[in-house]
């Protein structure tokens, strides 16, 4: 066996657990249905290395003031009638010594999440932990495909910024109509296409599987990196390895929300 190290290996790093009591001092409708929101705190030691990082969000019941809470074995220890809900959602960007990040959230319409984002404004708290880790993949692949849903944008978005001057990316991206489309600052060679769901509901179409299926990819060694309705990540994952000859260990498949069921990702 060899023990050459493989340059493309994925690396896991740890961070400090760590929650923070933000405060919104900015809202900016990016889209019509993609809220973006700066929060400001104290952001010291905060680590995010990977483009598919998350942070927790904590939404506490209705009368229940936004608080941290001790870090026991098994997470955040709430007492009992304060515990809040909590959602995965992708750090964008942030300044460590300004203390601001930015978080943003698709207006969905229903869950503790997307009513928060419906309802806060300026001065609005919202507590946050993590991220616990990243997971860096190497700038070391031919090329990189990234598909997924309004949810993947900040992770999708952030993996298009974040690669190196020149590396290959194809993107296909599902939103809902052209209004809900973002551009980026990149240096990479990108072929990003978006597909519009045009009123179907989100999460009950094929249209990245059949984008993808469509598509004609580039020579070379790939790393994939799909998120979004949890079917239809599986769904991309199985037509990669199993009809396109995708090394399963380079292909990354994110549940981030399953239809029709709440607070139901994946694990990641
Ligand atoms: C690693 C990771 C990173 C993520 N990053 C982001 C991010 O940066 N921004 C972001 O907006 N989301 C992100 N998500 C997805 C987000 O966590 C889920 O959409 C979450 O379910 C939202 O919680 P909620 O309280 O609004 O709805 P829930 O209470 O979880 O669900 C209520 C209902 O809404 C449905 N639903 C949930 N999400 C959607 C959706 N997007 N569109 C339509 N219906 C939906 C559910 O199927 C359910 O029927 C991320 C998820 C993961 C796992």
């Amino acid at each position: 066996m060899s023990d050459s190290i493989d340059p493309r290996a994925p690396i896991r790093v740890r961070h400090e657990t760590r929650m923070r009591l933000l405060e919104v001092i900015a809202v900016n409708d990016i889209t019509p249905k993609m809220r973006r929101f700066t929060l400001r705190g104290d952001m010291e030691g905060f680590a995010s290395a990977g483009h598919a990082d998350h942070i927790k969000a904590f939404f506490f019941p209705e009368g229940v003031e936004p608080k941290l809470a001790p870090i026991g074995p098994r997470g955040a220890e709430f007492a009992e009638g304060e515990r809040p809900e909590m959602r995965d959602y992708t750090p964008r960007s942030w300044d460590i010594a300004k203390g601001i990040i930015d978080l943003d959230f698709v207006l969905h319409g229903d869950g503790p999440a997307s009513g928060w984002a419906a309802g806060a404004t300026i001065g609005s708290k919202l507590v946050i932990g993590g991220p616990r880790g990243s997971l860096v993949i190497p700038a070391a692949f031919d090329w990189y495909l990234l598909a997924g849903d309004e949810t993947a944008l900040p992770a999708l978005g952030r993996r298009i910024e974040e690669l190196p001057a020149g590396a290959k990316v194809v993107a296909i991206i599902e939103v809902e109509d052209a209004a809900e489309e973002q551009t980026f600052v990149t240096s990479t060679d990108l072929s990003l296409t978006y597909v519009h769901r045009n009123g179907a509901p989100a999460g009950t179409t094929s249209l990245i599987l059949d984008a993808i299926k469509a598509a004609t990819l580039p020579e070379g060694v790939a790393y994939a990196y799909i998120a979004g309705e949890s079917s239809m990540s599986k769904s991309v994952r199985a037509h990669l390895t199993d009809d396109r000859g995708f090394n399963p260990e380079y292909v990354k498949a994110a549940g981030y929300w399953l239809l029709g069921v709440a607070d139901a990702q994946e694990p990641h």
